[in-house]
Formats: C-alpha cells, sequence, structure tokens
C-alpha cells in the first residue's frame, strides 16, 4: 500500500495542514490501494504564494535552461514507465500493456517534445513598428481529472513552466499516486523550490481555493463539464484566464462507402479504450440505415471480441481486453444510463446491466451495444463514461452531419469514406476540435480542445503553448 502523508510546496515535502486522509481505491481489488492527505485552502494559500515568490526568477531563466530541465523531466519519466503503468493500472484500471504505452508513455512523450518545441517557439515577432512578444502568464493552477491521470497533468504542467510559469497542481483525488511520482522527478532533476507545487485534495475544497486565489493568474482544468462550469463561476471574481477541456459525446459518421469490414471494428475500439472512459471516445455511431443490419452484426462480433479482464492479467489470443471502470459510482452510474437505454426503447445488441461472468471483485461494466438510438435519447445526449456505444442510423448525409452536431458537446468525432474528398468535406462541417478521418491516428501534437460545452482552448503542440501565454506589444 501507498502512504503519501506530506504534499510538495515551495521544493519540499510538507504535511498539511489539514489532519484527514483520503483513500484511494485499487479498481480491480476494490481494496485500499493508497491513502493521501486531505488538502485545505490554507495549503492552496502556501502553495500560491511560494510559486508566485518563484515565478521571476524560473522567467528570468533562458527557455533553454528551462526546457533542459524538462528534459529531464521527461527521461526520468521514460526511466519509470513501468512503475507509473503499474500504479495507474492499480488507480483507474486500464490493462498494464496499455497503461504502459499510453498513461506512462503519453506523459513522457509530452514533456520531450514540450522541451524540443519551445526551444524553437515563436515568442516574439514584429509587425509595423512593433515587437510582439509573448511570455507567461504568470502562476497556473492545474486541476486534472482521473481517466489518463498523468497525461492530462502532463499536458498543462509542461506547457506551463516551459514558457516561465510556475504552477500548483491538484490531481484527481481518485488516480493521485501518479501526481506524486512527477513530483518526486521534478525535485530530483533540479526545478527550483516554488514552481512546482502539488496539494492534494477535492475539487470543492482545494480545486475550488485555487480558482479563487488571487495569486494564481489562470487556471487550467480538465474534467467534467459540471464541475467545469463552476470553476469558472469561481474564477471569475479575480478575472483569470480559464481553460477548460470538458467532457463528450462524439460522433463517428460512416459514410455508405465506406469499408464496413474496417470502420466499424476501429469504431467499437474508439469506443471501448480505456473501459469508455476518454472524453474523446466515439460513443455516436452514425450509420446508413440501409446498411443497419451489416453494421449490427459487425459491431455485435467486435464488442463481443472485447474481454473484461483483470487490469494484470492478459486477454485470450486473438480478443482485446478491458479492465474495470474506476470506482463502484461509476460502474452504477453507467449501468443506470444502459437501463434507461433500454427503458427508451433502444435496442440492446450485446452486454446490459449484468455483471459479466468471473468478475466477484473489480468495478466490471458489460461492453455494451445498442442499436435504433434516436439522438435524441438519454444515452445519445448525455456522456456515459463506460463501454456503451450507440448506433444511430440516417438516411442521408445531411442528416449524419446535422445529428453529429446535434450535440452539447463539440470535443471530436470520425468520418469513414472511400473517398477522402468527400470524407474531408463532411470533416470540415462537423462542429468539434478534432475529427479523426478512416480511423488517422491520435497525433500528441495535434491541438486537443472543444468547441461548445466541451471547453475553452486547445491543449498540446504549440498551441498547447500558447495557451500558457500572455501578449505584450511594444511600440518603438
Ligand atoms: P471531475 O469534474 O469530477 O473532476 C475533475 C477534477 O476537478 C478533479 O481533480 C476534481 O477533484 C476537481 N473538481 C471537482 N469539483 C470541483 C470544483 N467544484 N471546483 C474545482 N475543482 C473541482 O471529473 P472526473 O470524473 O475526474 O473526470 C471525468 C470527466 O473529465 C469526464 O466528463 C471527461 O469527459 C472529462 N475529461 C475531459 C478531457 C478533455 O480533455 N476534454 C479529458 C479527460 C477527461
Amino acid at each position: 500500500m501507498h502512504v503519501r502523508d506530506t504534499i510538495y510546496i515551495n521544493g519540499a515535502w510538507v504535511a498539511s495542514t489539514g489532519t484527514s486522509t483520503i483513500e484511494v481505491i485499487d479498481a480491480g481489488t476494490e481494496e485500499v490501494f493508497a491513502t493521501i492527505p486531505e488538502g485545505t485552502a490554507e495549503d492552496v494559500d502556501k502553495a500560491a504564494k511560494a510559486a508566485a515568490a518563484a515565478f521571476p526568477a524560473w522567467f528570468a531563466k533562458s527557455v533553454d535552461e528551462r526546457c533542459d530541465l524538462l528534459q529531464k523531466v521527461a527521461d526520468q519519466l521514460g526511466a519509470r514507465n513501468a512503475e507509473i503503468a503499474e500504479i495507474v493500472s492499480h488507480e483507474v484500471g486500464m490493462p498494464q500493456l496499455f497503461s504502459s504505452l499510453i498513461q506512462a508513455g503519453l506523459p513522457t512523450g509530452t514533456f520531450g517534445d514540450v522541451a524540443t518545441r519551445a526551444r524553437t517557439f515563436e515568442w516574439e515577432r514584429e509587425e509595423g513598428n512593433s515587437l510582439f512578444v509573448r511570455e507567461a502568464i504568470g502562476v497556473v493552477g492545474c486541476i486534472t481529472p482521473w481517466n489518463y491521470p498523468l497525461h492530462q497533468i502532463a499536458n498543462k504542467v509542461a506547457p506551463a513552466l516551459a514558457a516561465g510559469c510556475t504552477v500548483v497542481l491538484k490531481p484527481s483525488e481518485v488516480a493521485p499516486i501518479n501526481a506524486f511520482i512527477l513530483a518526486e522527478i521534478m525535485h530530483e532533476v533540479g526545478i527550483p523550490a516554488g514552481v512546482f507545487n502539488l496539494v492534494t485534495g477535492t475539487g470543492p475544497v482545494v480545486g475550488e481555493a485555487i480558482a479563487a486565489h488571487n495569486l494564481v493568474d489562470m487556471v487550467s482544468f480538465t474534467g467534467s463539464t459540471r464541475a467545469g462550469k463552476r470553476v469558472m463561476q469561481v474564477a471569475a471574481e479575480t478575472v483569470k484566464k480559464v481553460g477548460l477541456e470538458l467532457g463528450g459525446k462524439s460522433a463517428n459518421i460512416i459514410l455508405d462507402d465506406a469499408d464496413l469490414s474496417v470502420a466499424i471494428p476501429d469504431g467499437v475500439f474508439k469506443c471501448y479504450l480505456n473501459s469508455g472512459q476518454t472524453c474523446s471516445a466515439l460513443t455516436r455511431m452514425v450509420v446508413p440505415r440501409s446498411k443497419l443490419a451489416e453494421v449490427e452484426a459487425l459491431a455485435t462480433a467486435a464488442a463481443e471480441n472485447f474481454r473484461t479482464i483483470d487490469p494484470f492479467g492478459a486477454a485470450p489470443e486473438g480478443t482485446f481486453g478491458i479492465g474495470p471502470l474506476i470506482s463502484a459510482a461509476q460502474r452504477d452510474r453507467v449501468r443506470g444510463y444502459i437501463q434507461k437505454g433500454i427503458d427508451e426503447g433502444a435496442k440492446l445488441l450485446t452486454g446490459g446491466t449484468e455483471t459479466p461472468d468471473g468478475h466477484e471483485r473489480g468495478y466490471f461494466v458489460a461492453p455494451t451495444v445498442f442499436s435504433e438510438v434516436d439522438n435524441k435519447m438519454t444515452i445519445a445526449q448525455e456522456e456515459i463514461f463506460g463501454p456503451v456505444l450507440s448506433i444511430i442510423p440516417y438516411d442521408t448525409e445531411e442528416e449524419a452531419i446535422a445529428i453529429a452536431n446535434d450535440s452539447l458537446y463539440g470535443l471530436a468525432g470520425g468520418v469513414w469514406s472511400a473517398d477522402a474528398d468527400r470524407a474531408n468535406k463532411v470533416a470540415r462541417q462537423i462542429r468539434t476540435g478534432q475529427v479523426e478521418i478512416n480511423g488517422g491516428a491520435f497525433n500528441l501534437v495535434a491541438p486537443f480542445g472543444g468547441y461548445k460545452q466541451s471547453g475553452i482552448g486547445r491543449e498540446l503542440g504549440t498551441f498547447g503553448l500558447e495557451e500558457f501565454c500572455e501578449v505584450k506589444s511594444l511600440q518603438r
């Protein structure tokens, strides 16, 4: 068991001013896996003051000096890949092989990319009699969720530090141990005291204290739309910049000329990754009504080729393993949505509300597919955050696009067609921050973020670096 009884403020591991602890539950065993301090607003105040005091000297360093340190962070994350993957598999429940590639691999890649990219970033340029300068926004408060915990931390912390900002991080209290590893690495590689601070605790206490603090210049939040709205309200009092990466209900449009034998299994995989606990999961599969029977058969076969497995177990040869959901609350919520789908008249093809066979422990939900879903149904409108796919039939291409855009969210999407030009035209009409065409691979440096209630701003790559900058113009 991991017992963490200190938080990291001003370059030192210190006790919280609070006395309570939070238990972290292992998603696969339902046992207590770790305990962490339940931080307080006073802890946030100390961390914000340390970050503000450290800002001038960190900002005054050259970009190369900052990037040299960030490269060392990337190297250490890479060296500790197996340890991080194992921790996140316990916290989140993702099978270990995927955790190694995604949960540990992506943050390593992001720190490395930022450490290279910031060196050649256009920090200033001239136009007319002006010099436009991008410079660090100041102290950044980072609040992050549990589903890809270290990835979401890296998306904020790496570019903020590269830009010359200092940071107060509040990781998800549901999957926080990976953040302690990052703090250890920050300390070991010599990130100066106060530049990176870690305060653990709950959202309403530590998160809101960060959003409210007058020394925090920007709050960068990833999580649910519900909590994001609250962060924005709290941050309004001090008129700080707010970056929001929120929920999604992304549509995957299968056009009538697509190769269904490739598109459908790929679409099922993009819905089920991390047991469906992915903000950009392609949860609505929008398909030609004339091909519905064929799609149903392929989707059922693809879903039934997923096996619920222990995060440290292996899936049988030729099948895909998916782990448990993160918590009992999440499992019950997802099963509630499956029941709602049945009650509202969707056609259940496979899966359902029963515990999959052989799992007495762990928060498992059966990989589920609904067909004949109407886009007005609850399961087509609300983010479920579990392995539940909704197949929605359409009659015309215009209708398919209208269905995709009939959502409060606008995070991601997909289009499949044998004709690349046609797919491109449809992709451009989808009102979301990302669209993958014919299964186009995730790109770790492509701007990531949402339209509509999926958020404000972009992370990753050059756009992600710009987020943490103010712009100053000097007239000569
Ligand atoms: P959550 O909103 O419950 O929690 C996210 C973080 O916010 C946690 O650290 C939590 O403690 C904190 N928080 C909660 N209430 C708060 C408040 N009132 N004030 C300040 N902070 C508060 O989300 P979650 O359950 O951890 O994560 C799942 C959600 O995150 C899903 O909706 C998912 O779509 C979204 N998400 C979005 C992205 C993206 O990039 N767009 C990425 C991953 C997850």
